[in-house]
């Protein structure tokens, strides 16, 4: 069984050769392809920042376990009518994408308030939100990814008015899709957040990942993080939260 899973995973590397890395970022790398200009490859870290980069640190088989969660969800999401830009997990910490240009905005959805909101606003942590909020974020790490209005994002053109509408539209369909997704594995989906990019024919889609760096999610009995925010605050059991994220979703231990 493990020779069968080795020789997959040895041919899907085969097929799939790095030629030269482009990008590192805090948690991920991503690498040209050779024979295939319009993919990339993405691989997953167990490096661990936060505040900015201001600490960091590893947790135990992130880059695994974030590659298999956002496989899975990718692959859940794509079934359910989300173009995203998955194309094949090739080994435990990578996959081949679809290369896109990426909008240079991060879309935060919140169900719960959590946070930066309880900074901006008078909500309390937990708070049930009537309706999910959508912002939108410019990512520039100069500027510290400061939160921008579709006005905002139209004036600096980093986007039209027609992919401002298309952003919220997707963020709000994947939001219905993934509480539920979440609820059943007895995990609150409080908050997250995604990145779209383009393809060649302009066509948006969902990029980058969604794992517990990227979205918050307690304990639906007893609200316990089990996400960054371990890590983050220093609340202890981070490892051992992310694995529990794992088994809930992929029942792999
Ligand atoms: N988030 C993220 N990357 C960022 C900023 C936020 O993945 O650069 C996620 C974060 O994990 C949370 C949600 O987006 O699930 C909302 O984050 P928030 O605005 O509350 O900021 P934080 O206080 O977490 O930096």
């Amino acid at each position: 069984m493990i020779n069968f899973a080795h020789k997959i995973s040895t041919k899907m590397t085969e097929k799939y050769t790095k030629i030269k890395q482009i990008y590192e970022g805090k948690a991920k790398k991503l690498y040209t392809l050779k024979n295939y200009p319009e993919l990339l490859l993405q691989e997953f870290k167990d490096d661990a920042t936060a505040f900015n980069a201001l600490k960091k640190g590893t947790i135990l088989n992130k880059g695994t376990i974030n590659c298999e969660l956002t496989t899975f969800i990718f692959k859940y999401l794509g079934k359910r009518g989300v173009k995203t830009h998955f194309v094949k997990q090739i080994s435990p910490n990578e996959m081949v994408i679809k290369r896109l240009k990426i909008i240079l905005i991060e879309v935060v959805v919140r169900n719960v308030a959590a946070g930066s909101l309880l900074k901006k606003t008078t909500l309390e942590e937990g708070q049930i939100l009537a309706k999910p909020i959508v912002e939108f974020y410019y990512k520039d790490d100069s500027l510290g990814d400061p939160m921008i209005s579709d006005s905002h994002a139209l004036a600096m053109k980093i986007a039209t008015e027609k992919d401002m509408k298309t952003l919220r539209q997707m963020a709000e369909k994947i939001n219905k899709i993934l509480k539920p997704f979440f609820l059943k594995r007895k995990l609150r989906l409080v908050d997250f957040k995604l990145e779209f990019g383009k393809d060649k024919k302009g066509n948006i889609m969902l990029g980058d990942e969604i794992t517990p760096d990227t979205c918050r999610l307690w304990d639906s009995g007893t609200n316990k993080k089990l996400d960054k925010d371990r890590f983050r605050f220093d609340l202890g059991g981070v490892n051992e939260a992310y694995a529990e994220v794992r088994k809930r979703i992929t029942g792999k231990a």
